[in-house]
């Protein structure tokens, strides 16, 4: 259902009526995690004065150590709904257990599938029936084709509004926090039809890195890009170090402002 051959023509996905797709270079950003309201509202209005049509904040946070900040679960997605309808953004956020779908779905306009949760296939197919467009992150040891088979799932429960996101894979590198694969763009370009956008922010780890893997991002394709930005990074509950902050956002916007938006 997601392979390229029984479709010519690569796909467009709408997201609250915000086109990704061939064509475009959509900009995704805000928060790693929604923390409060004002933070989440500071990051949607740098986000969007960077040129971003989406919002994306974490309500939900897949967290390594249990002891780390796990989200604010629902409180998060009334905040992202309050922040929607103050800014007029649709709102991207992640959900990491089947149970929460439902749920989840009710404030989301696209929901995202985590990199540590590809191949949770229960999850997978709970987010193919929630009616709402789905991101899928590439595993973090995951090959293209897992991936591919990952939205495979998604798609056979009727929902083939999918976009891919290539968010760096992991390897003996330990420079950057991810090996970001910009070859997989155009692989699952050409293997599938479904949009594919990429993460610089959980691909570098580092906010330095952040503005040069978008412009990689942008000359090789991508639909679009997903990016951490933080009004204060310094005192972010989670992966502060990658947020950018105000003074990238000229830089930012100069990027994704490379291709003109497919209206
Ligand atoms: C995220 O985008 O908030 C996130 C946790 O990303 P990943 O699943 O790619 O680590």
């Amino acid at each position: 259902l997601v392979s390229r051959e029984n479709h010519a023509e690569r796909s467009v996905v709408r997201v609250g009526g915000v086109p990704i797709g061939p064509g475009t270079m959509t900009l995704i950003a805000g928060p790693c995690a929604v923390e409060t309201h004002e933070q989440t509202l500071e990051a949607a209005l740098m986000a969007r004065s960077a040129g971003a049509s989406l919002l994306r904040g974490g309500a939900f946070k897949p967290r390594t150590s249990p002891y780390a900040f796990q989200g604010l679960g629902e409180a998060g997605l009334r905040i992202l709904a309050d922040v929607r309808a103050e800014t007029g953004l649709p709102i991207v956020t992640e959900v990491v257990d089947a149970r929460d779908v439902e749920l989840v779905a009710e404030y989301a306009d696209m929901l995202q599938i985590g990199t540590r949760n590809t191949q949770n296939f229960a999850l997978l197919q709970a987010v193919g029936e929630a009616g709402r467009p789905v991101m899928i992150k590439r595993g973090m040891s995951g090959t293209i084709e897992e991936w591919l088979m990952s939205a495979e799932y998604v798609a056979q429960r009727g929902n083939l509004d999918i976009v891919l996101c290539e968010r760096g894979i992991r390897t003996f590198e330990k420079a950057t926090r991810n090996t970001l694969d910009i070859s997989a763009v155009p692989v699952a370009q050409r293997l599938s039809h479904l949009p594919v956008i990429v993460d610089p922010s959980h691909s570098g780890g580092h906010r330095d890195l952040v503005l040069p893997l978008t412009r990689a991002a942008v000359a090789i394709g991508a639909d679009g890009v997903i990016i951490d930005v933080h009004p204060s990074p310094e005192t972010a509950l989670c992966d502060g170090p990658q947020a950018l902050v105000r003074e990238d956002l000229a830089e930012l916007a100069e990027l994704v402002r490379v291709l003109p938006p497919v209206v």
